[in-house]
């Protein structure tokens, strides 16, 4: 008991002392962080930072049944991958943990004392058995299933010898018919009467493992949380959560539910779907500050500008912009094409930064190693990948995309092609002309190329072919003006001389 209150006097310190915003993201390890789960934190985050508050990491695994080995630690990795920092939560210090809810066992127990004491929690000794039978029952007449609160009514006497026989039991909350409605931050008054639906809920289960609700609601309060800010999946809990706080006698927190992320088309998205998991968009290439954006712009929470060009904001930005009152209160629709934008103004943004075009141009380099380990001969030169990702700002969505196999011609040196049909005069006019031109685009490229082979009397498409296999060594891909240009005037020029016939330097070099 005596630690109890040493927290407490702790939390209270917290709150009062520094009137400090704390926040939490709670998640349960029993699988992958998706959008959802993103979005939560991401606003969590916001509404810390822009407040000078704390953002708490707890991990709550009391359903010791669903837990995915080494989720929580990839759950992490994603909401540092994704800009979101930790404040306190496992392995990132903090005075009121341990923010991991199996090792707070002790706390809890002691919590339900506490309620057993007061009469608002009872033990309940109903059988498996029996609960089914209630459920079948309430199923064949048509009613939703229920407890019946009968343990609520058992003697002293009843209890002592259950105990005495060492029974097995669960403690349960007594539901009051008082109807404690919700201010919620996002949706305002809300109210709902939990018992008129429910029975009275399990708070510790037989395993001695404490509930979702009981566990929520007895951590927020000694860690000190001003705020829950989370899915409205969880809004109808909330009302049940009020009341455990009234039985502790304890001063809530102030609740914010987040409405429901949909498909563009308004339908649910699904945590199946492997495709919403961050790790997913990872894999995929998509950079962090795009899905931040992409998660933000479905959800709302800044100043609405009309007609405004779409932005891509840093982290500092969201939080400094973000206002809780500005966050939606209808589904959130996701707009995918909006993600590849952003994205694409994600490699414009890192190219102009000397340390983020650095470690971009590592990771190309990287991409093309592993899509080419075969390749002894790869172009990857700094001054060429960039030229690149120049191009591909206006044009790819993913950095994953520069090593299509269509672009292979961009990493694989042409080997041993040499350029025919022209004689080595007009190679080497054709070479000064594409070095005088100051603008290396496609169209440009075109006319001046026509304009040589009519000159030079050489038939064209014949002209462009060995033009394409000393570039690429490739017979199809992007047409040859294009191709130049997205290899840019120095590769280009570079690639060109090295298929000059070979008798021709042997001939230079003997001279
Ligand atoms: N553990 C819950 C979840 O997995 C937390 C809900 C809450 O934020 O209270 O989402």
């Amino acid at each position: 008991m005596l630690k109890l209150n040493r927290r407490l006097l702790m939390q209270q310190c917290l709150r009062h002392a520094h009137n400090q915003v704390r926040v939490r993201f709670a998640p349960s390890p029993t699988g992958y962080l998706h959008l959802g789960g993103l979005r939560t934190a991401l606003y969590n985050f916001l509404f810390a930072r822009h407040l000078d508050g704390k953002f708490l990491l707890r991990i709550e695994d009391t359903d010791q049944t669903r837990l995915v080995p080494g989720a929580s630690e990839r759950l992490v990795g994603d909401l540092l991958w994704a800009g979101i920092e930790i404040d306190e939560g496992p392995g990132f210090g903090g005075q009121l943990g341990p923010y991991v809810q199996s090792q707070r066992t002790m706390i809890y127990s002691k919590a339900i004392e506490e309620l057993l004491q007061n009469g608002t929690a009872y033990r309940c000794f109903c059988t498996e058995r029996r609960l089914d039978l209630l459920r079948k029952e309430a199923l064949r007449t048509r009613q939703v299933p229920r407890y019946d609160n009968k343990c609520r009514h058992l003697k002293t006497a009843e209890i002592d010898s259950l105990l005495a026989k060492g029974t097995a039991h669960c403690i349960r909350f007594k539901l009051t018919d008082h109807e404690e409605p919700l201010d919620d931050l996002i949706y305002g008054k809300v109210y709902h009467n939990v018992s008129d639906t429910e029975g009275d809920p399990v708070i510790m289960k037989s395993d001695q493992f404490p509930t979702y609700h009981f566990a929520n609601v007895v951590d927020d309060h000694l860690m000190g949380i001003t705020h829950v800010l989370r899915g409205v999946e969880w809004q109808i809990s909330t009302t049940k959560h009020l009341l455990l706080y009234k039985a502790f006698g304890w001063q809530p927190p102030k609740f914010g539910h987040l409405p429901l992320l949909v498909n563009a088309d308004g339908t649910k998205l699904s945590k199946r779907q492997g495709d919403i998991g961050i790790q997913s968009f990872r894999e995929r290439g998509y950079f962090p500050q795009a899905l931040v954006n992409y998660v933000v712009s479905a959800g709302g929470g800044f100043e609405h500008k009309a007609h405004a060009k779409q932005e891509l904001l840093t982290m500092q930005e969201l939080f400094e912009q973000f206002h809780i009152d500005r966050v939606n209160s209808h589904p959130s629709r996701l707009n995918p094409e909006l993600l590849d934008d952003l994205n694409r103004m994600e490699i414009t943004q890192r190219l102009s930064n000397k340390e983020s075009r650095f470690k971009l141009i590592h990771q190309v380099q990287e991409l093309v190693k592993k899509a080419y380990p075969q390749h002894p001969n790869l172009d990857l030169a700094e001054d060429h990948i960039v030229d690149v990702l120049n191009w591909s700002s206006q044009r790819l969505t993913l950095i994953q995309d520069l090593t299509s196999s269509k672009l292979s011609f961009l990493w694989v040196k042409p080997s041993n092609f040499q350029l025919k049909n022209m004689t080595s005069e007009q190679v080497d006019v054709m070479l000064t002309l594409l070095n005088e031109i100051q603008d290396f685009q496609k169209e440009e490229l075109n006319v001046k190329l026509k304009n040589f082979a009519q000159e030079q009397n050489i038939k064209f498409p014949l002209m462009m072919k060995a033009l394409r296999a000393a570039l690429s060594g490739l017979k199809e891909g992007p047409g040859v003006a294009e191709m130049m240009e997205i290899l840019g005037k120095s590769v280009t020029l570079e690639r060109l001389k090295e298929a000059v016939p070979k008798e021709r330097i042997h001939l230079e070099q003997n001279q």
